[in-house]
């Protein structure tokens, strides 16, 4: 079943003078539980997809359309919901809030939702990411493995259907890199999610079901190496 699509999804950025065509007509179709690799140059668009795809942007021209609504179609407010709700994001940089711990952190969606929170699901995620005894931390008193498991666990607080993930390795040293893809692929299989990952790193793209490549703007190879 697919989950995700783009028809013809166009990104120019325009600063003063210059024009940057980021992404050209870009036609993907994604199914449900797929695990994805977008790798590429620096600069040829990956992020802008990335953020295109999640609602975080918005296209210059083309749609993005997830579990069949066309994302933007929505206003800024329900837009905001979508990303909140129905998409996880994971950065290099953890992007976690320094003076809250990590399970505040994990809940920060819920809260700023005034959602109460599934304490039994939270529990099962801290278990699964491994920081039921790094809960009350605060993000400098953890490993950077341990900040970036912190931020899976915001990702998936919502239970979304789909996790965005821009090179969630890409600040770790390699075991630690091992382990939160390890993490990342044991979860998006236990909850049936699909797993959109930018790395820079062949041997975890390796991992992927898929590996999307893009240069300039453009796919130049989709090839699914897992069925
Ligand atoms: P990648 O993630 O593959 O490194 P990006 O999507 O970040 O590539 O960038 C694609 C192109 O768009 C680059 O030429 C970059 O300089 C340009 N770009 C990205 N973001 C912006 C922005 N906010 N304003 C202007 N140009 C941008
Ligand atoms: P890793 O091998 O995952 O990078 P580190 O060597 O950075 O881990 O950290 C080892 C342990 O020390 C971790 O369990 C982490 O929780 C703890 N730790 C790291 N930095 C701090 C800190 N500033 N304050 C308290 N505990 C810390």
């Amino acid at each position: 079943m697919e989950v995700l699509k783009t028809i013809n999804l166009t990104k120019t950025y325009i600063t003063g003078e210059q024009k940057v065509e980021a992404l050209k007509d870009v036609n993907i179709s994604i199914k449900q539980g797929e695990f994805v690799a977008v790798v590429g140059p620096s600069g040829s668009g990956k992020s802008t997809l990335l953020h295109l795809l999640g609602g975080l942007d918005r296209p210059t021209s083309g749609n993005v359309i997830v579990d069949n609504t066309d994302i933007y179609r929505m206003n800024e407010h329900k837009l905001a919901i979508f990303r909140r709700r129905k998409v996880g994001f994971i950065f290099q940089f953890y992007n976690l809030i320094p003076v809250l711990t990590a399970e505040e952190n994990i809940t920060l969606p819920t809260m700023l939702d005034g959602k109460k929170v599934d304490k039994k699901y939270l529990e099962e995620i801290l278990g699964i990411l491994g920081l039921k005894d790094r809960k009350n931390h605060f993000p400098s008193q953890l490993s950077g493995g341990q900040q970036q498991r912190v931020s899976i666990g915001r990702s998936m607080i919502y239970k979304p259907s789909i996790i965005f993930a821009d090179e969630p390795t890409g600040n770790l040293d390699s075991k630690a890199s091992k382990e939160v893809v390890e993490l990342l692929k044991f979860s998006v299989r236990k909850y049936n999610q699909t797993l959109v990952m930018i790395t820079h790193d062949i041997n975890i793209a390796q991992e992927a079901d898929r590996i999307i490549r893009i240069d300039d703007g453009a796919i130049v190879k989709d090839e699914v190496i897992k069925q």
